[in-house]
């Protein structure tokens, strides 16, 4: 049964003060029975002692105040006596527990007695009072006064063998009182301590045990527990101090197993410190860690640059171990060592197979009982492996060591390799410091080579610096020349502009009298014609003659007109070019075809040869070329009776022009005439001789248009034999003439004087192939043409012209005639309007012809100058159907109207 350590406590306690209270009820027991023993002497005894006295010297008092009263004759002080009496007999009241009830009534009685008798006696007397009587009452009253003090004295009267025997029965009861507590006292310390010593029993061996014990644990000594066999606190102690124990115990081996890692760590440290060398780090490395985990045998492998594991140090293997002759590099996931790099952790082989390694020493020679594995990983990355041999069992310790060490040792290394390639960069960096240190000097000397440069260069400078200011000078000096020549060219600008005004007076003034003699020459022309035609057949043949005569006369002026007004033109710089891309083949053809009838009528052959090799086409102006090619082919023909004319296109001998040569096999020219043949109006033969006909011009002309294409004209002739023409022209097109060459511009509106006053030239007929026209045709028979213009003169040549076709001719002289015509004469099928007529022009007339819903589709055939282009736009824009250039071609004409006439009416579409 379990009783606890406490509860024992309790028990011996509470039987102490168990026995202490019997103890002391009997002590206080016994003690109140001697003091009822004493308490009785003390009320019963001892006041009778001093009873006798109190009570005599009341008594006395009360004697003495009756005398007093007496004496003095005082009623009042007789009375105040009662108060001495009553006093008397409440102290004899008093002593009723001492004095039996008897002896008091009887001592009341006889004092009572005595008061009465005294009381009247001195009454009596202070009375005054006197006689026998009063002495009689005297004697009574002494007689009772004797008797009350005897009755006093017996009542009072003290016994003292009563007393001694009250304190004999109180002492007796002390020692029975003291006999009983010593008993109860013993018998209570003998209960207590058996007790005690019954329920303290095994406490102390207990205590002894568990003394021992701890003192054993204290020198740290756990093998033995604490043994305790008692089932109380002391029990529980021990149990916990065994708890203690073991917990200690743990607590002592793993302090024991950190410090051995420490130690291990701590001395690797130590060994690993100083600037060593790779392979150094690696050997030191393997011995300690193989000597701290008790390894008679390692190696370590370390990754190289082409990723395989070289052997890099051992420990403790003699030379034939088996692992000395295992090879000194591993790749990955080859051999123990390769499966060991690609898994980061420890790997153990346990009871290798026999032979694989065998650890030798002076003494004997055995296999190893496991072969450990560690890969040395740094960042994730295997950079190592180490490789121990153990006699021991594989312990959890030796594993913790490893793996706290690998990163370390893994580090140490690649410092180590680190360092090593850093030592090697420091020396390369040093010999290349020496290397710049030699360059330096060479630059140094370089420099001061450069700084003497640079002073030349200096001086240099200030030489150029004071030339610049010379030239400065000289330049300032040509700035005002400059400004004089500018002026100088100013003036040459204005005299040249006076100038141009000048030729451009003469050229209007040629253009204009070709105009003023063109016009007539034109009504003669077709008049002439008319007459030579004889149509009516009244003429006589005489008649005829004339006629033709002034027909031919009348041609040769217009050439002539034409001719002069093209020089003109030419030597006033007004000829615009219209450079397009020209086929040489279309040039050759067209003058095969121009000039074969003519060259066979004469007898002549007509060759034309175009050399291999030639540009298909050359950019130029078409129209001046044919214009210098047909002059030279008709002079050609004109020139020669027999042989031929040859046109040929070849190169010039450098071959950077074209060269066209007119070679004939005529007359030829004397080389004393060669200049003069291109001066204007020279012809070689005499005025006189005209057989051939001719101007003088061609030649003049020819030569200017051939300049104005960038090429040149040259001749070549003998005299007799024949003459050779050649046109030399760029292949790559002419030059773009200068500003004042083609100052005229294309639009009619700003035209110059000049070309208004060769558009006026032009705009006479011409009838340039009369033969075509001679007979009235069928097809315009009976229509009606309104003819609108305001020179008589061309409008009689034309109606002449129309009205010979069978065509019915209405004439205005300008626009406003023609709508009141058209109004008058709505059957009007077609009208030919000239533009330049003055009050309203043929624009305006036009636009208001068509403005009128039924002439939307008469149609309107615009006259107009050859060089207006912009006056043809202006024409089909003010609504004309068709244009026709003056002078006016009248086959075209003729062929023109025919179309429209014919033509179902249709309304053009850009009209409003
Ligand atoms: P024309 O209109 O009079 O022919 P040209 O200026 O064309 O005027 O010629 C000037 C003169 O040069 C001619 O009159 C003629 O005497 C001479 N001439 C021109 N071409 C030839 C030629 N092929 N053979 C001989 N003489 C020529």
């Amino acid at each position: 049964m379990r009783v606890s350590f406490r509860a024992k406590l309790m028990t011996i306690v509470g039987s102490a003060a168990l026995a202490f209270v019997v103890i002391l009820t009997v002590s206080a027991v016994t003690a109140s029975r001697v003091d009822a023993q004493l308490t009785a002497i003390q009320d019963r005894h001892l006041p009778k002692i001093d009873l006798e006295a109190r009570l005599d010297a009341q008594f006395d008092r009360l004697q003495r105040s009756f005398q007093d009263a007496v004496a003095a004759h005082d009623i009042d002080a007789l009375e105040r006596t009662r108060s001495i009496e009553d006093a008397l007999l409440a102290q004899l009241d008093g002593a009723r527990q001492v004095v039996t009830p008897a002896d008091l009534d009887a001592l009341r009685v006889a004092i009572e007695d005595y008061y009465a008798a005294a009381h009247g006696v001195s009454r009596r007397i202070i009375d005054g009072e006197t006689g026998e009587a009063l002495v009689d009452r005297m004697a009574v009253m002494q007689a009772k006064q004797a008797r009350t003090r005897v009755l006093l004295k017996e009542t009072t009267r003290f016994n003292r063998a009563e007393l001694t025997e009250a304190f004999a029965a109180a002492k007796r009861a002390q020692v029975a009182a003291s006999e009983l507590r010593l008993g109860v006292v013993i018998a209570c310390l003998a209960f207590v301590v058996f007790l005690s010593l019954w329920l303290s029993r095994g406490t102390i061996a207990s205590l002894d045990s568990l003394a021992t014990g701890l003192a054993r644990f204290g020198k740290g000594d756990f093998d033995k527990s604490i043994e305790v066999t008692t089932s109380d606190e002391l029990g529980d102690l021990a149990g916990h101090a065994n708890a203690m124990a073991k917990s200690l115990e743990r607590v002592h081996g793993e302090r024991e197993r950190t410090a051995w890692l420490k130690t291990g760590q701590a001395s690797l440290a130590e060994e690993l410190r100083g600037e060593l060398e790779p392979e150094e780090v690696a050997r030191r490395a393997t011995a300690l860690v193989a000597r701290h985990i008790d390894a008679p045998a390692a190696a370590v492998y370390v990754l190289a640059s082409d990723g395989s594991f070289r052997l890099f140090g051992r420990h403790a293997y003699a030379a034939g171990d088996a692992a000395s002759d295992a090879a000194p590099s591993f790749r990955p996931e080859e051999g123990l060592v390769g499966q060991a790099s690609m898994i980061h952790d420890i790997t153990v082989v346990t009871d290798p197979p026999a032979g694989y390694l065998r650890v030798r020493s002076g003494l004997g020679e055995a296999p190893p009982t496991a072969i450990v594995l560690l890969p040395l990983v740094h960042e994730g990355r295997v950079t190592g492996v180490m490789e121990f041999a153990l006699f021991k069992p594989w312990s959890e310790r030796a594993a913790e060591l490893l793996v706290s060490v690998r990163e370390s040792i893994a580090i140490a290394i690649e410092v180590a390799r680190a360092r090593s390639a850093m030592r090697t960069l420091l020396a390369e960096t040093q010999e290349q410091a020496v290397r710049l240190s030699t360059q330096e000097e060479q630059l140094r000397a370089t420099n001061e080579e450069l700084e003497v440069q640079q002073e030349e260069l200096r001086h240099t400078n200030d030489a150029l610096t004071l030339q610049t200011a010379i030239l400065e000078t000289q330049r300032r000096g040509l700035e005002a020349k400059n400004v004089e020549v500018e002026d100088a060219r100013r003036r040459l600008e204005e005299k040249a502009s006076e100038l141009t005004a000048v030729s451009a007076y003469k050229s209007q003034f040629l253009a204009n009298m070709s105009h003023e003699l063109r016009t007539p020459l034109n009504s003669m022309l077709l008049l002439s014609q008319l007459l030579a035609e004889n149509e009516t057949g009244n003429l006589t043949a005489k008649q005829v003659e004339f006629a033709k005569t002034v027909h031919g006369a009348g041609n040769d002026l217009l050439a002539l007109i034409n001719e002069v007004l093209d020089l003109a033109k030419v030597e006033a710089g007004k000829q615009q070019l219209r450079v397009e891309v020209v086929p040489l083949r279309d040039i050759a053809d067209r003058a095969r075809r121009a000039f074969e009838p003519l060259a066979s009528r004469k007898g002549l052959a007509l060759v034309v040869d175009v050399a291999p090799g030639l540009p298909e086409e050359i950019a130029t102006d078409r129209q001046r070329l044919t214009q210098i090619l047909d002059n030279l082919l008709a002079n050609a023909i004109k020139f020669t009776e027999h042989g031929e004319v040859a046109l040929r296109f070849g190169t010039s001998q450098a071959g950077t022009r074209l060269a066209i040569a007119v070679a004939d096999t005529g007359v030829g020219i004397a080389p004393e005439h060669r200049e003069r043949v291109f001066a204007p109006f020279e012809q070689v033969e005499s005025s006189s001789d005209r057989r051939y006909g001719g101007t003088g011009l061609g030649l003049t002309i020819a030569r200017e248009l051939a300049s104005l294409l960038g090429g040149e004209l040259q001749l070549e002739s003998v005299f007799g034999k024949g003459t050779t023409f050649t046109c030399y022209l760029p292949l790559d097109g002419p030059t773009q003439p200068s500003a004042t060459r083609s100052a005229t511009p294309a639009s009619g509106v700003a035209a110059s004087p000049l070309q208004r006053a060769e558009s006026v030239a032009r705009s006479v007929l011409v009838v340039d192939d009369p033969e075509r026209f001679h007979a009235s045709d069928e097809r315009f028979a009976g229509k009606k043409v309104l003819l609108v213009d305001d020179d008589m003169r061309a409008v009689y040549a034309l109606s002449a012209a129309l009205r010979a076709k069978g065509l019915e001719v209405v004439v205005a002289d300008d626009g406003r005639a023609a709508l009141t015509a058209l109004g008058a004469q709505p059957d009007v099928a077609a009208v030919l309007m000239d533009v330049m007529m003055p009050e309203m022009d043929g624009y305006e007339a036009t636009r208001r012809i068509r403005a009128m819903a039924r002439f939307r589709t008469l149609p309107i055939i615009a006259l107009t100058a050859k060089a207006m282009k912009g006056d043809r736009a202006k024409c089909l824009e003010s609504g004309a159907s068709d244009y026709l250039e003056k002078p006016v071609d009248v086959a075209r004409l003729l062929t023109m109207l025919y179309s429209w006439l014919t033509r179902p009416p249709i309304v053009r579409s850009d009209q409003p």
